[in-house]
């Protein structure tokens, strides 16, 4: 008697998971076994932190003002537009005096949720590291090893002596893209940039975004591009720099937890049936 409700799950589950990739489905298992991407026309499906991409095209790992980092994790992939944005604003770094960029993860060859981040699902965010690239011709190897530079300091409220002008005039290019949504950045160097920016002509300011972590790299999302209705744009930013409201960063949200406050639960992993009806068409495409 009591195998029975054993067995029946036992057989739900096989049924359910050689059924095919719209059942019940662990979505970061799923798309990570995919390396490479569909031959469909480029479209980003879906939302940010949940969604995926078809017709995905690599970052070349090297180029005249940038290279990949960490290419064993194959997080290279993004719409083509993403890829586009990314050549670009390397190039717009040598204006500043950098070489150019070194970039992190974009996404997974068919998009989906990656390892290590909650968005990077639909082929439009990028993470940018912070350190300055020294060359741009590191091996393959060197780019495994290599790490980035932190520009917090310490006591989380201030940024350290690895905050540049060059790095504030390289976010301040990204935020004014008409294709950048949002980009975001440890709390510290949002009120940096507050001080820093002239009075006028602060719109762009709205966009950069303090949020945990993110003291090593920036993180840049861009809008849907035009014309793809299968893509979610986030919800829009609330109006004016987000000065003021940075400021809760480096004040409450450095307070130690309230030990009564009730334990945050813990999201159940995406599965690939949670996602938009056409990323399980781009999981299954050949
Ligand atoms: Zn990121």
């Amino acid at each position: 008697m009591t195998r029975l409700p054993s067995l029946v799950f036992l057989l739900t589950s096989l049924f359910l998971y050689t059924a095919g990739p719209t059942a019940a489905q662990d979505a970061k298992r799923a798309f990570s076994a995919k390396g490479t991407p569909t031959a469909h026309q480029p479209a980003s499906i879906g939302a940010h932190a949940k969604g995926c991409v078809a017709g995905a095209v690599a970052l070349p790992e090297s180029g005249p003002t940038w290279q990949a980092m960490r290419l064993s994790r194959n997080h290279y992939w993004g719409h083509p537009a993403t890829v586009e944005f990314i050549e670009q604003l390397s190039r717009a770094a040598t204006q500043v005096g950098w070489n150019g960029l070194y970039v992190g993860d974009i996404g997974q060859a068919r998009g989906g949720p990656v390892q290590g981040h909650a968005s990077h699902q639909s082929g439009l965010d990028v993470d940018i590291w912070l350190l300055p690239p020294g060359r741009l011709d590191l091996s393959r190897a060197e780019r495994e090893k290599i790490s980035s530079i932190n520009v917090r300091a310490p006591n989380q409220k201030q940024v350290n002596g690895n905050w540049t002008r060059a790095h504030e005039r390289i976010l301040e290019a990204a935020a004014r893209d008409p294709r950048v949504n949002r980009i975001f950045i440890t709390p510290p160097v949002k009120l940096k940039m507050c001080a820093e920016a002239p009075k006028r002509d602060r719109a762009w300011l709205g966009k950069i975004r303090p949020w945990w972590g993110h003291n090593e790299h920036f993180h840049v999302r861009l809008n849907c591009p035009k014309g793809e209705r299968g893509c979610e744009d986030p919800a829009p930013l609330p109006a004016g720099d987000g000065c003021a409201e940075a400021v809760w960063w480096v004040t409450e949200a450095l307070e130690p937890p309230d030990p009564n406050a009730p334990k945050p639960v813990a999201k159940p992993p995406l599965q690939v049936a949670d996602l938009p009806p056409q990323c399980a068409s781009v999981l299954s495409a050949r």
